[in-house]
C-alpha cells in the first residue's frame, strides 16, 4: 500500500492502526533519510501497541524496550553502525521471542540476520511536511495493513 501523510501526526496515526493490529512476532524494516519519519512511525506503532511511555528519536545506536499489557516493542536503530556488535544478539533475541514486535531503522548492517519474513516501510520526504509511505507486507503479515487504504 501506498499512502501520502501531510504531517507527523497523519505518519503516527497510520503506523497506530498498523500497531493494534500486531499481534507479537512482527517486524517493521524502515526505510528513509534522516528526518523521514521513521521513528515518528514507531511513536505510532507504541501507541497502537497500547504502550503508554514516549519513545526517543535519539539519532544514535539503540536497542530500546518498551513494555505494553499484552506486547513488548524493541525498537532498533542503527545509524552509523558499521558493525552491530553485541546489538545482533539482542537482535537474534527479540526475534525469538513471539511478544515482541520489532521496529527498525537503518537496519543495513544487520540485513543478514534479518528474518525475510517482514513489514518493509519506505518513507520519501514530499515537498511541505508530506511523505510518501509505502509499506509492505508478505502473505503471512498481510493481517497487518487490513481495512487500511
Ligand atoms: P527519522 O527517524 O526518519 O530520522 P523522525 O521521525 O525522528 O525521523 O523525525 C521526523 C520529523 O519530521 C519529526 O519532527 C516529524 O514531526 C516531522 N514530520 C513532518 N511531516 C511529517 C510526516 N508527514 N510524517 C512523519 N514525520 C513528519
Ligand atoms: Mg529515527
Amino acid at each position: 500500500m501506498q499512502v501520502i501523510t501531510a504531517n507527523g501526526e497523519e505518519t503516527e496515526g497510520l503506523a497506530a492502526r498498523i500497531g493494534s493490529k500486531c499481534q507479537g512476532g512482527e517486524i517493521f524494516e524502515l526505510r528513509g533519510d534522516l528526518g523521514a519519519g521513521k521513528t515518528a512511525f514507531v511513536k505510532g506503532l507504541a501507541r497502537g501497541i497500547g504502550i503508554t511511555d514516549s519513545v526517543t528519536s535519539p539519532s544514535f545506536t539503540i536497542n530500546n524496550v518498551y513494555q505494553g499489557a499484552t506486547r513488548t516493542l524493541q525498537h532498533f536503530d542503527f545509524y552509523r553502525l558499521t558493525d552491530p556488535g553485541v546489538l545482533a544478539e539482542e537482535f537474534k533475541e527479540a526475534v525469538f521471542d513471539p511478544m515482541n514486535v520489532i521496529a527498525i531503522e537503518w537496519g543495513n548492517v544487520i540485513e543478514s540476520i534479518l528474518p525475510k519474513t517482514h513489514v518493509s516501510v519506505s518513507i520519501a520526504t514530499l515537498p511541505d511536511d508530506r511523505r510518501s509511505i509505502s509499506i509492505t507486507a508478505p502473505r503471512t503479515l498481510a493481517y497487518v495493513l487490513e481495512g487500511l487504504a
